[in-house]
């Protein structure tokens, strides 16, 4: 899991000294390795016999996306903006699919100039829409349907997507209104279903289930003469968040994968953002002040809420490790950001050698689901994107100084 090594007791990614990073660029900052990344998607694709298309939502950095291309993934998007991206990094727009649940006619319109795979549709109504915008552009357009499988991908709420109270996907009890608006849309051809439960599934029960019902499904289009290709079964590939935790066994999944699919006329595949790309990122960041609040001893660090908000939306953990290690003095701290939130907490209670300002801590496994999330709330600044690989390391992204972001405001001229 960890994209760490210590020499000298130092931390290094991939030969480069997290310090002499620190040095070069103010924290916060992200730091990836190029060789955690090519690592998991390697171990994902010589486990399954599948397609893999890269969930660009996960961290949507060009350079990322452009090495997931460069690794042989494509790319699973979910708005204009990502579909951009994906292109600018220079995906094959055949290789390219296109989700999410409120795509406007003009993203439709967008999608289609591109000439991408498929567009995912994900409600009755886009059906329609999209054979509108082909009719108008006299193109015809290969659809997939995002089916909501209802099946309780047991992960936690904010981030399950497969039940049939969420609000993805078309339910599979409306396979006859599917059919009916295939029907009348002739510029829309059906070519694949899709599904995804939910994130961070551990549970090879859920992935079995995914697996026999989206098959299922896929005969029922078959004998109804739609000629599926493709059969998307989602992303949500569990990692994990704490060392000491054991890795999800991808052979266990391949066992129901193959099991199911023998022998099926069309192509598997997956789209996972997490599992690529969550350990094989860290935030580093420095001690701004220390201070004890009612008994308990904070670390109040320059990142927050706004560089990380995963532990404040979704109580969600990240290990955090210390770079000076020399005090043998032991702490129990909370590690608090600057936000003016009670909630911006990224770990409490947690024992660590005595800590000083401007120390660095690192928070390990934020390559998912960190930056793309990060905000300019408080007025601050976003941080710098590292990328590092076989002792160098580049910066791939450059965010907007406060003095830049704050000049996109426009002052009206009767407040002058
Ligand atoms: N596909 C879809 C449609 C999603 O909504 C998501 C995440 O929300 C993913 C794939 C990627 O999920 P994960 O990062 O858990 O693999």
């Amino acid at each position: 899991n960890n994209m760490i090594d210590y020499k000298n007791n130092k931390p290094f990614v991939e030969g480069v000294a997290i310090e002499d990073i620190a040095a070069s660029y103010p924290t916060p900052l992200y730091i990836y390795s190029q060789k955690k990344i090519e690592d998991k998607y390697k171990k994902l694709k010589n486990a399954f016999n599948a397609e893999i298309f890269y969930a660009v939502k996960a961290n949507s950095n060009q350079a990322i996306i452009k090495l997931m291309s460069r690794l042989g993934a494509g790319a699973d998007v979910v708005s204009v903006g990502e579909l951009e991206r994906a292109i600018m990094a220079g995906v094959n727009p055949k290789k390219i699919i296109f989700e999410g649940i409120g795509k406007t006619n003009k993203d439709i319109a967008f999608a289609i100039s591109n000439n991408i795979r498929l567009i995912n549709v994900e409600s009755i109504d886009e059906i329609q829409r999209i054979n509108k915008v082909a009719k108008e552009n006299n193109k015809n357009v290969d659809i997939g349907i995002r089916l909501n499988p209802n099946i309780d991908g047991q992960t936690i709420d904010k981030i399950s997507t497969g039940k049939k109270t969420d609000k993805f996907g078309i339910d599979t009890d409306k396979l006859q209104e599917i059919f009916q608006a295939l029907e009348n849309a002739k510029y829309v051809n059906l070519i694949g279903i899709s599904c995804h439960v939910g994130s961070q599934i551990f549970n090879i029960k859920v992935f079995s289930e995914i697996f026999i019902k989206m098959k299922t499904n896929a005969q029922l289009f078959l004998d109804k003469g739609y000629l599926i290709k493709h059969v998307d079964l989602g992303g949500g590939i569990g990692v994990t968040y704490r060392d000491k935790d054991d890795e999800l066994d991808l052979e266990l999944i391949k066992l129901e994968l193959d099991k199911c699919f023998e022998n099926v006329p069309y192509q598997l595949s997956f789209e996972p953002g997490r599992y690529l790309v969550a350990n094989a990122g860290i935030l580093v960041t420095s001690v701004v002040t220390i201070k004890n609040n009612g008994g308990i001893n904070f670390l109040i660090t320059d990142a927050g809420m706004h560089s990380l908000i995963r532990p404040a939306l979704y109580q969600a953990h990240h290990d955090i490790e210390v770079v000076d290690k020399s005090n043998s003095e032991l702490i129990t701290y909370s590690v608090a950001g600057p936000i003016c939130e009670s909630s911006d907490i990224l770990d409490k209670n947690i024992t660590l050698p005595k800590q000083k300002v401007g120390n660095l801590l690192l928070i390990k496994d934020t390559g998912a689901y960190g930056k793309v999330m990060a905000s300019n709330y408080n007025s601050r600044g976003l941080p710098v994107e590292i990328l590092v690989n076989n002792n160098f390391f580049q910066k791939i992204h450059q965010p907007l100084t406060s003095q830049e972001f704050i000049k996109q405001d426009i002052i009206p001229e009767w407040l002058d």
